[in-house]
Order: C-alpha cells, then structure tokens, then sequence
C-alpha cells in the first residue's frame, strides 16, 4: 500500500463504471490510478477525486506500473474555480500541458507547488488570469529544463536595453540597436524593458516570490505572448484547452499567423 497526495489532473472513463485518473504528486511525477466504480463511489470519494481536487489517496500497486485507488481524502478542493470558464480553461491547459510533460517517476515537488499556487490564485475572485498563466508558462518550462536565456543582449552585452526583441525559438534576446530582422517570419517579439524585468522575475526569483510582481499595461501583451510561445515551442505540442481559452477569451493565439 502506498499514500500519498496529489492534484487530479485528467480523467479516462474505462467501460460504464471505472476511470483511470491521472494525478500530478511530488516525488512520483505523474501516476495513472483505476478508480474501480467511480460511477457510483461516495461524494466524498467522488469529489476527493474531481479533477484539479488535490487529495490524499492510499494506492494498491497493479500489473504493469498503475495502480488502484484504495482509499481517498480531500485535502484542497479549489471550489472558486467553478465560478470562472475561463479559470476551468486554464486548469485544463496547465493539467494538459503537465501530464504531457512530466516524465514518469520523476521528482517534481516544485511542480506541484506551482500548480498548487496557481489554481489557488485561479480560484479568487477577480484573479489577474493572464499573468498566472504567464507565470505557470515561464516557470514550468523553467523547471522542465527549458529556461530562457535572460543575463544579456547576446550580441553586445547590454543588461536592461530600453527595447528589446526576444525569440521564443532561440530562448534569448537581443537589444533594438543589435536586432536584425530576419527574412522569413520567427516569432520574434520586441517587447521594452518592463517585459524582461518581468521574465526575469518569474524564472530567477524564489518559489515564494514569483507571483508578487506588477507589470505596467503595455509590458503585458509581449509579456504573454512571449511566455505561450516558448513553452509551446519547447514542447512542440497544441494543447486543447488553450484553443478553447482562446475562443472564449477572444484573444488570439499569439503567432498564430507566424508573426507576433
Ligand atoms: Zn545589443
């Protein structure tokens, strides 16, 4: 028998009664777990294992790496996400874009603990969603090794330039005066100053203080689309959830027309 907690990240009905459950947990990475007749379990079993509840559960190990739920108590139900389809939307996408990413059996404490935070702050009320979803974008990529190259212009050196241009596809940027715009459409965006302060904050700065910064109004268009861009460059994947983010935000894609 083997407890620990964990976030729901996606479900899989099997047959008429059972699920599979994918769950995000510390030291395990993501887990797959066959919750036997979850179309008639408890309320209490049912919402300790809704998705995004974060929970602990006693697991019996199974043929094959998977395991069965055995037993299951709710530790966090983010209950505020509800009140939000947008707040939903972005649940879905980081639960997707975790389950895809996370290798199994790795440790991945500081994953957990973002997405933790993030579906805290997704459930208040009149929660700033694009910056957490900036901010999930960034560190992750960040703690899944892809950490954008923020020390310096690359081509001479300067630390904070007025504006800049950085490549998602690259992972660094340069300043205006070195910039050479390239032939063919990249993805390149120019973004001022304000923009890579902010960057920098979210993937240099310790767990506990990435959430805790402001960005003025036209640092955070280049901002955000800059983070979508280079954790989906990284992972070279659509994700589902963040097109219906898109739909039902109106915004669009950034780079969807392979410009900025
Ligand atoms: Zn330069």
């Amino acid at each position: 028998m083997l407890t620990l907690k964990g976030v729901v990240l996606t479900h899989k009905p099997i047959g008429e009664q059972d699920r599979f459950i994918d769950i995000l947990t510390a030291d395990r990475g993501v887990i797959e777990v066959l919750v036997k007749g979850a179309a008639k379990i408890s309320s209490k079993t049912g919402s300790a294992t809704q998705l995004f509840a974060y929970s602990e559960f006693s697991l019996a190990d199974r043929k094959g790496g998977s395991y069965f739920l055995s037993s299951v108590s709710p530790v966090r139900i983010f209950y505020g996400l509800r009140s939000s389809v947008t707040a939903v939307a972005l649940a879905s996408y980081f639960s997707q874009v975790l389950t895809y990413a996370v290798l199994p059996k790795s440790g991945t404490p500081e994953l957990l603990r973002l997405l933790l935070n993030c579906l805290h702050l997704l459930s208040q009320k009149g929660a700033d969603e694009q910056q957490i979803k900036c901010i999930f974008e960034l560190r992750c990529a960040s703690l899944l090794g892809f950490m954008p190259d923020v020390v310096m212009c690359r081509r001479c050196g300067a630390y904070l330039p007025h504006d800049l241009v950085f490549s998602p596809r690259k992972g660094g940027f340069v300043c205006e005066d070195c910039y050479l715009p390239p032939e063919l459409p990249s993805g390149d965006i120019p973004m001022p100053a304000g923009s890579l302060r902010a960057i920098r904050h979210i993937v240099l700065s310790e767990p506990e203080r990435i959430f805790s910064f402001r960005v003025s109004e036209r640092c955070r268009e280049p901002l955000f689309a800059f983070s979508e861009q280079f954790l989906r460059y990284h992972l070279d994947r659509e994700f589902p959830a963040l097109e219906y983010y898109h739909i039902i935000t109106g915004t669009p894609a950034p780079g969807a027309d392979g410009s900025t």
